[in-house]
């Protein structure tokens, strides 16, 4: 089965025979010195220095990596500000509310471009806003949204902000000095091509508040980091997991990291949209707004999301829903995992043999 939905991911043999790694104990050194190399090449993936970043190992899926962030690094005094335009910006504001972080929105409608000129005068406006959260690519549409202008807003007003990256980390550029990020939430089974069960905060070790805050007893990302600097671990991780995250990251640097990465899912998603194109069916995005790693389609008028779906799915390609409201309208296509140019030519061959056209 292929998988064009985004994530989890098909594995290469590769990666997928890590599975097959010793029982471990997670006390011993054996355990520490894989923990220590993940650490390592995950900074590497983006030339991060140590001194100044720590990469913080956590098992769960992505969700967790994000409330993890959120949760240890907005101070009890500080003020959230959320950019919302997809449904993973308003699972911050969801994170927010349930750790009582106090915080406002700047909402938009889903795949909307993000409104600059508002963001830097609500930051200006209210002072009490010490933190920006918001999406790289948000998977709900496949917008890729502009760290680099949010980045300079916030680095001007003298805000830290916090990032979910979990679906462009390995594939997209993230100039985490440049940018002024202070965290960023990933996991490994999207771009990176591993298995779920590990997901990761990258974190800039200044950016903890003074007073430790325990919002959460699990997710105290505090503690990963003082526990993991020491070749600890607070609780049981997914170790096979783990195993599997770090052959995919060497596997990831074989294949020249993620410069790479981002030509081969470009080569991928054009073919597709070339040929959706001819087929009439329309994209969502135009390209310069689009992440490299998932385009969204408007679905023809004639055929139901779930007709299509089925249909692919016999044929051996799971494509992905629109979410929420979208559902009726669009569906996606993702181009992360082990898959290849033939890969994407059997499944346009797949889609054309399907009658609404
Ligand atoms: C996939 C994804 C998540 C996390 O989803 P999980 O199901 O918890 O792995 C968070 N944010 C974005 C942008 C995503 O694409």
């Amino acid at each position: 089965m292929i998988l064009l939905n985004p994530g989890p991911v098909n594995l290469s043999h590769r990666v997928r025979k890590a599975f097959l790694g010793p029982d471990l104990c997670h006390r011993e050194s054996e355990f520490f010195d894989l923990q220590d190399e993940i650490k390592k090449q995950l900074l590497a993936a983006y030339k991060l220095n140590p001194e100044k970043w720590a990469a913080v190992l956590l098992s769960g899926s992505g969700t967790a990596a994000v409330e993890a962030m959120i949760s240890s690094l907005v101070p009890t005094q500080g003020k959230l500000l959320i950019i919302e335009n997809g449904i993973y910006g308003e699972r911050i504001t969801k994170i927010a509310k349930i750790h009582k972080i106090k915080h406002i929105t700047l909402s938009h409608s889903w795949g909307e471009e993000i409104n600059f000129d508002q963001l830097e005068q609500t930051l200006k406006k209210d002072p009490k806003i010490t933190h920006v959260a918001v999406i790289h690519h948000e998977t709900t549409t496949g917008r890729l949204n502009s760290l680099e202008t949010i980045g300079r807003i916030c680095q001007q007003i003298g805000v830290q902000l916090l990032v979910d990256g979990v679906s462009s980390f390995g594939a997209e550029l993230i100039s985490f000095d440049h940018w002024g990020i202070s965290g960023l939430a990933a996991t490994a089974n999207k771009c990176l091509h591993g298995a779920p069960g590990a997901a990761f905060v990258i974190v800039r070790r200044d950016s903890f508040p003074e007073t430790p805050l325990k919002r959460s007893f699990y997710l105290d990302l505090a503690s990963y980091c003082q526990e993991q600097d020491q070749r600890g671990t607070p609780f049981t991780p997914a170790v096979q997991s783990f195993y599997v995250l770090h052959e995919a990251l060497q596997e990831f640097t074989d294949l020249g990291g993620w410069h790479a990465r981002r030509s081969h899912y470009r080569q991928l998603g054009n073919l597709v949209e070339q040929e959706f194109k001819q087929l009439g069916i329309k994209p969502l995005l135009s390209r310069k707004d689009s992440s490299c790693v998932l385009h969204s389609y408007h679905l023809p008028e004639t055929l139901a999301y779930q007709s299509l779906h089925d249909q692919l799915k016999k044929r051996g390609f799971i494509i992905y829903a629109g979410q929420g409201k979208l559902n009726t309208k669009i569906f996606r296509v993702a181009t992360m995992g082990a898959i290849t140019i033939q890969d994407m030519q059997q499944f346009i061959m797949a889609v054309k043999k399907i009658k609404f056209i």
